[in-house]
């Protein structure tokens, strides 16, 4: 196991039959009208559920949803279509419990049948929740025996569920996709094996600077794709057209160029794009010869000779890491930049290659390559801070002291 997790318990290490196993998980999925759009986490929690289920364990399932404001988004924000698709997933009676910190859980608890599970309504409606507090979780913590953190999208929060929850149940610890998150993403923060390659693109350079800082020191080569690829361009004096740039980071994209440069190692910009006059006339869509983009054109996505540039380096490492499309890659005809990534990826089987979580995931998803990359993270901002060095909060909540720091009862 990663260092990260020494002094944190697994599932594996706990007896499950007969108690009260609270599973905080990450059923944060995206949604449309009551309608789960893509169901990657709540297929990624499945093991762990299944697990406590074989083992007998009396099971609550927990999580947030979204950001609820108040009591009137208590309709919109159930966790009613997640309590269906657990219903179809996994063959068992999932009672939706209204009220987290009333007494209900407690007394359904009492009289389970091994053929029902509970799930909580989106923590988020008790304010609670957020604010980490203490009263919050002692009502949770008084039908929990066993607690289990499966959320990793959830756990660079320092909410009831996550910290205040687990620091009241003395038997507490990790579910299978937090360890495999863990597992994974230690594999690019700490034993990177050479060459390695991270690929980054977005909307935003400022969004992504400590996590631009973190990989060049660890990096052989960063291809730099997406919007934030413009900055970057319009650093060295290439035109980019009416594409987005943040000019204020320009002169911080620059320095970082030379940087790079100066340590030797690559750093790869677009060589061609794909442009349009503007972003919904997808019909006005051409690739420019160059890297440069014309007066009235803005870039959309990585072009063809850019796409094979970069398959090629991607070809080339035992290590690969990717946070941020290469395009807009929500709209199909500015897809392709993102998916020969992916694709590339998934040709190198003898690389350890790992998606970073956010839009990235999605367009992972959407490749049709999924299945054949190492690992695709189910968290956005929790993987980021997590690979920027960041400890935390949900996994710091589970670890036990170390002997030589426990204090001796007097
Ligand atoms: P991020 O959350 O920073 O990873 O950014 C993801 C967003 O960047 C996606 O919604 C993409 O549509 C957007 N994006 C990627 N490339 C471009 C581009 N060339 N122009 C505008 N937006 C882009």
């Amino acid at each position: 196991m990663a260092k990260t997790l020494d002094g944190i318990r697994s599932i594996e290490n706990f007896s499950l039959e007969d108690k009260r196993v609270f599973i905080r998980v990450d059923f944060n999925v995206p949604m449309k009208n009551g309608v789960i759009t893509d169901d990657t986490r709540l297929k990624a929690a499945l093991p762990t559920i299944q697990f406590a289920i074989e083992k007998g364990a009396k099971i609550v399932l927990a999580s947030h949803w979204g950001r609820p404001k108040g009591p009137q988004d208590r309709e919109a924000m159930s966790l009613e279509p997640v309590a269906q698709y657990l219903n179809q997933a996994l063959g068992k009676e999932i009672i939706l419990v209204e009220e987290p910190s009333s007494e209900a859980p407690k007394a359904l608890l009492a009289g389970l049948k091994p053929s029902q599970i509970i799930l909580l309504e989106n923590l988020r409606f008790d304010e609670g929740e957020e604010a980490n507090a203490r009263d919050f979780a002692q009502s949770l913590a008084e039908y929990t025996d066993i607690y289990i953190n499966d959320a990793f999208g959830a756990s660079h929060r320092a909410h009831a569920s996550i910290v205040a929850l687990p620091q009241l149940i003395a038997q507490r610890g990790i579910g299978f996709l937090m360890k495999k998150e863990i597992e994974m993403l230690d594999k690019v923060r700490f034993d990177q094996e050479s060459p390695y390659v991270a690929i980054m693109g977005g909307a935003k350079v400022s969004d992504k600077i400590d996590m631009i800082e973190m990989l060049i020191e660890k990096v052989d080569s960063l291809i730099i794709g997406g919007a934030m690829a413009y900055t970057f361009l319009a650093a060295q004096n290439i035109s980019i057209g009416s594409s987005r740039v943040e000019k204020e980071k320009i002169k911080f994209a620059a320095d970082l160029l030379a940087r790079v440069r100066a340590r030797g190692k690559k750093i790869l910009l677009p060589e061609d794009h794909v442009v349009v006059t503007s972003l919904t006339a997808v019909e006005s869509r051409k690739v420019t010869p160059t890297a440069a983009i014309e007066e009235g054109w803005l870039g959309v996505d990585i072009g063809p000779k850019t796409q094979a540039t970069s398959s090629a380096e991607i070809l080339r490492a035992k290590t690969v890491f990717w946070n941020g499309p290469m395009g807009v890659f929500e709209t199909k005809e500015y897809s392709d930049g993102s998916f020969a990534i992916a694709k590339a990826m998934a040709e190198n089987a003898a690389a350890t290659t790992i998606v970073g979580g956010g839009d990235s995931a999605a367009a992972a998803n959407a490749s049709g390559y999924a299945e054949q990359l190492s690992h695709i993270s189910t968290g956005g901002g929790a993987s980021l801070e997590y690979l920027q060095g960041e400890k935390l909060p949900g996994i710091e909540a589970l670890r036990e002291p170390k002997r030589s720091e426990m204090v001796r009862p007097q």
